[in-house]
């Protein structure tokens, strides 16, 4: 691996973002940027320098219902019945500025998260997408007619339709792993569907959340409709998620927190959406393309220092490739460069908090203390920044730990498997609480079928991993969560279905 981790050596961030990290940075509430109501803040640190990068108002329970009062009030005025084609135009200008701002917004995510840049302006060419993609659904919600008779009343006489009405007010509570992206994914449905919204940014990373608030002004978004409050998760996300007035609740985050949302949103029974964790299997069978496998399983792992929900971190390897695999991974694992996120020669950044490091590394120690193989990387980089080798293990077997629970860091655990039976293949490969993506590498199509039919998750891969976008839904089986994103029911998630009979 090769390492560059001297903040001095990374290219500074243009003057656009350096002026935006300089400036205040306030709540945005009903078209008004403003101070919390108790005056707190959150201090933003690049978890590539241990530095800090801005201090950003932090919002309570007093600003949480002051914005959902202005989401209510700009819901109930123009904006849910506002015509579709308009709200459109509005999606489409505002993927317009995005990608006028893009190097500013990836540049803010890089420093924020520690994201390589290069990264991050995939995600940020993502987001332009998205708000097209959803731009076009905008123009497209539409009911269905049914002639059948209601229960009181004859064939001839009755006439159904249905309409698809905006759910409300949403609440949005977001990761840190993703920061813009994490964003977008819900405003763009949510916004195509007539909603109003306060979203809550992760505490460790607002800043591309904050400027996308001023880039939504500027595409022409009303004061109100979408209401930005950082915060903290025990404060100003449980009472998001707890707020009677609240329609309904968009969470991303950990299993554990999804969990308290569920049970806070029974106050009101708000409608849930909850996109968690996982631990997903990469299954690769010993005709699968070896040039492939190696790079694609390091992706699968490593992508985002594999602080990442889809991340494919129980890897099947079929024996008889298992050793040739596992030298090669070895090897092109050690080529990757880590360092600092702006440098355009990173692969790896740093992890997002110091502590975050400390409970990834705790994870390799239970690894090492179970028995399993360091095959590569288990180090701590000294120096500034939250920096971690990208780690392999094999000789794992499925009770360790390292192999049940999700690291959110990059640490990957190989297991081997026989193929002569695929059921078995299956059951290893399904034998998690959870169920969000997989991928299955072989040259023979039906054999990937077959496989990817029996993978319990809501996205698998064939030959790749994870390649998620805009138009495929996204989301997971067991307590990797309930409900998908993106695509059209990605859409649906915001709508609710009027069925309206008329007696003829
Ligand atoms: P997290 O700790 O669950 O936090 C997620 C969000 O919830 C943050 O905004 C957090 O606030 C907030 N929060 C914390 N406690 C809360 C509470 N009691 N009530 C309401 N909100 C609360 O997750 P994370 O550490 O940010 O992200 C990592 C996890 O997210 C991983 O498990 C990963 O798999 C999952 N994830 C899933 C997906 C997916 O699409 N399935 C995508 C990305 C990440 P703070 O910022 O103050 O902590
Ligand atoms: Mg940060």
């Amino acid at each position: 691996m090769s390492v560059n981790i001297n903040p001095m050596a990374a290219p500074s961030p243009q003057a656009k973002t350096l002026k935006f990290l300089e400036a205040n940075h306030e709540l945005l509430i009903d078209g008004k940027w403003q101070k919390a109501q108790d005056g707190a803040t959150l201090d933003v640190v690049d978890p590539a320098t241990g530095k800090p990068l801005a201090t950003v108002a932090c919002g309570g329970a007093a600003d949480v219902d002051i914005a959902v009062t202005a989401a209510r009030r700009a819901f109930e005025g123009e904006w849910s019945t506002k015509c579709g084609f308009d709200r459109a135009e509005i999606l489409r200008k505002l993927a317009r500025i995005v990608e006028e701002h893009s190097e500013t917004l990836a540049e803010l995510d890089t420093v924020d998260n520690g994201m390589p840049i290069m990264l991050a302006r995939m995600i940020v060419g993502n987001t332009s997408s998205l708000f097209n993609y959803y731009a076009g659904w905008a123009e497209r919600i539409e009911g269905t007619t049914t002639t059948p008779p209601s229960m009181i009343l004859a064939e001839a006489e009755a006439f159904t339709y249905t309409l698809k009405e905006p759910v409300g007010v949403v609440g949005m509570v977001l990761p840190w792993n993703v920061p813009l992206s994490m964003a977008a994914l819900k405003l763009g449905p949510a916004l195509a569907a007539g909603c109003t919204v306060v979203l809550k940014p992760a505490e460790d990373t607002p800043l591309a959340t904050l400027y996308l608030g001023h880039l939504l002004e500027e595409a022409g978004i009303p004061p109100g409709v979408v209401n930005i409050i950082p915060g903290l998760g025990h404060t100003a996300g449980a009472a998001l998620a707890a707020h009677d007035d609240v329609d309904k609740i968009a969470f991303t985050g950990s299993t554990a927190v999804g969990g308290e949302i569920a049970r806070a949103a029974t106050g009101n029974f708000k409608k849930v959406s909850l996109e968690l964790g996982g631990k997903s299997p990469v299954v690769v069978f010993a005709d699968a393309d070896i040039d492939l496998v190696v790079p694609g399983i390091a992706q699968a792992g490593f992508f985002l220092q594999g602080q990442n929900c889809m991340a494919g971190t129980r890897i099947f390897l079929e024996d008889s490739i298992h050793d040739e695999v596992i030298e090669r991974l070895v090897a092109h694992v050690k080529t990757l460069k880590i360092g600092n996120g702006l440098d355009p020669e990173t692969q790896i950044g740093p992890l997002i908090t110091a502590k975050h490091r400390e409970r990834v590394f705790a994870y390799i120690e239970a690894g090492l203390a179970e028995g399993a193989t360091l095959a590569v990387g288990g180090d701590k980089i000294d120096g500034p920044g939250n920096f971690l080798s990208p780690t392999i293990f094999t000789d794992t077997t499925p009770d360790m730990k390292i192999v049940r629970e999700e690291i959110f860091g990059p640490v990957i655990a190989v297991q081997r498997f026989k193929a002569d039976d695929l059921e078995e293949v299956a059951r290893q490969a399904n034998d998690s609480i959870y169920g969000l993506s997989g991928s299955v590498w072989t040259r023979d199509l039906s054999l990937a079928h077959k496989m990817a039919r029996r993978i319990r998750s809501g996205h698998v891969s064939v030959n790749c991993h994870g390649a998620v976008g805009p138009n495929i839904p996204f989301g997971g089986y067991r307590q990797s969560g309930w409900g998908r994103e993106f695509g059209r029911e990605g859409l649906e998630l915001f709508l609710e279905t009027k069925a309206v009979t008329v007696r003829l």
